[in-house]
């Protein structure tokens, strides 16, 4: 499985199944199987009979078998990336597919070496206690179509290191990627400890109502995190709901335009501004605004956008004609309410594929549906504030808080700024990165519950206290 061919021909449907659209061409590239909720009973009965055995492995030798995976994904890496460029869009190049494949790689080797050993919580004349983490069980995890490997890895890595079984489903638009990357892993793994079930909505729905699953993870919109939170209340699994957001950011009077301006763009508009932690908003003050606005305009304009098995393409389609068509009507209203295109709007509406140009819009008012609803792609408002306090409430405002950013040449100050912010993580002078060692999370509408690091480890299991 180390071409691009032959992963393909190992994942797809000999017959029948899903057609799987290439979103900068609207050519099927293949066809993913459909599974059904008669396929769910038998995935969640072949990981309940794997799952004791996989845990009584212990840290050390599923570590091993994890590093393992690593290096697999690491002699298909090109593959991979090759067949999430051809399904989800993103650009080969770039924070792209290549990048992709190799965070999936990264976060598995992190999850094997990422230490959770035992704490004592007391040790006096009454007694003592050590906190220690056992595997929940069988995990079950649903993941999104803007990362599809490597969200797919944010879920199983920590799951399979703490000795869980996992059940995934992909999303009906990625299928090909997460099964791919499943048939790369599954080479070092025991059967039935990770099993991919390709399907829609339906059997999403199926398994968060399933009793059998002891922890649900999970990544899309907040609409399906709260169904989620719903169908599951009856039998109680453990959550993580990772919801996406609208990240604001927030530019101080003493910013650099010419300095930030890459870094700004490149928080917003990577993977094509699909990106749950991508900067969504931004607000800057009005000594710079325009200089922000001209100098993000200029990077638009020295970064290609086409189809993302391009070697030249640094920004790719959006992925499917739904998203084109949100990211659209935004804008559309945008226009409609004197919003003023620095670059972008206008796409090619009778071309091939889903492309969106890359969008610079400003003189919106901070209540405009662009601002404050998420685009989930490339346009990005630019709306101008005099007063700090008043950007900070802007920024607070939604019922969302996944990340946010400050950008200033006062690294100090920027800091007191990002303590007011309400998000799960405030970024300084740059905006999304992830570090598989740093806890990412949520806040109010973005859910809820820890990944990477060992806060991600111990949202995979069960605390368990042992006194004498
Ligand atoms: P969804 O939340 O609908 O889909 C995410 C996953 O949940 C998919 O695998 C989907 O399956 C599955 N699913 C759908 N309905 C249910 C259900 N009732 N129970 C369990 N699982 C279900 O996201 P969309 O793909 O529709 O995207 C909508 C919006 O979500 C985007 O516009 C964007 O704003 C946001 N989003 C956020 C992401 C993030 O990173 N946090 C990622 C993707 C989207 P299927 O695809 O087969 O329907």
């Amino acid at each position: 499985m180390e071409t691009y061919e032959s992963l393909l021909a190992a994942v797809t449907a000999a017959e029948g199944g899903r057609p799987v659209v290439d979103p900068a061409t609207d050519e099927v590239l293949g066809h993913a199987p459909e599974r059904g909720t008669a396929d769910l009973e038998r995935a969640v009965a072949a990981a309940r009979a794997a799952q004791p055995d996989w845990e009584s492995l212990g840290h050390r030798e599923r570590s091993r078998l994890l590093n393992a995976a690593a290096d697999a994904v690491d002699r298909s890496a090109e593959a991979l990336a090759h067949l999430v460029s051809r399904e989800q869009g993103k650009p080969l190049n770039g924070p792209g597919s290549r990048f992709e494949a190799g965070g999936v790689s990264a976060w598995l080797r992190a999850a094997a070496a990422t230490p959770l050993d035992p704490v004592q919580v007391l040790d006096d004349e009454s007694g003592q206690a050590t906190l220690g983490y056992r595997a929940v069980g069988l995990v079950g995890a649903i993941g999104p179509w803007n990362w599809p490997a490597l969200v797919a890895t944010w879920q199983l890595a920590p799951a399979l290191r703490m000795g869980n079984a996992v059940v995934m489903k992909p999303s009906e638009h990625t299928p090909l990627s997460v099964l791919a990357l499943a048939a790369i892993v599954d080479q070092v793994l025991p059967e039935g400890v990770l099993t991919v079930l390709p399907g829609g909505g339906d059997l999403g729905a199926a398994m968060t109502a399933h009793p059998a699953f002891d922890k649900l993870m999970f990544t899309g919109s907040t609409r399906t995190g709260k169904a989620i939170a719903a169908s599951s209340a009856g039998h109680l699994p453990r959550l993580t709901l990772e919801l996406g957001g609208n990240d604001p950011g927030i530019v101080l009077p003493d910013a650099d335009p010419a300095a930030i301006a890459a870094d700004l763009f490149w928080g917003a508009f990577i993977n094509t501004g699909q990106t749950c932690a991508a900067l969504k908003r931004l607000y800057v003050h009005e000594s710079l605004h325009d200089d922000v606005a001209d100098a993000l305009a200029d990077v638009a304009a020295q970064t290609p956008m086409g189809p993302g098995t391009d070697e030249k393409s640094m920004l790719g389609p959006l992925t499917t004609g739904g998203q084109f068509r949100i990211v659209d009507g935004l804008v559309e209203q945008a226009k409609a309410a004197g919003g003023r295109l620095v670059t972008g709007g206008g796409p090619d509406r009778d071309g091939a594929g889903n492309f969106y140009p890359t969008t610079l819009v400003t003189g919106l008012d901070a209540g405009a549906p662009l601002v404050v609803e998420e685009q989930f792609g490339p346009a990005l408002p630019i709306v101008a504030y005099s007063d700090l306090d008043e950007a900070v409430a802007h920024a607070n405002a939604l019922d969302v808080g996944l990340g946010a950013s400050v950008w200033s040449s006062d690294v100090e100050r920027a800091k007191q700024v990002a303590s007011r912010i309400e998000a799960g993580t405030v970024w300084v002078n740059k905006h999304g990165t992830l570090h598989p060692m740093v806890p990412f999370g949520g806040v109010k509408g973005s859910g809820y519950g820890l990944e990477f690091g060992a806060e991600g480890l111990k949202s995979v299991a069960v605390p368990q206290v042992i006194v004498t």
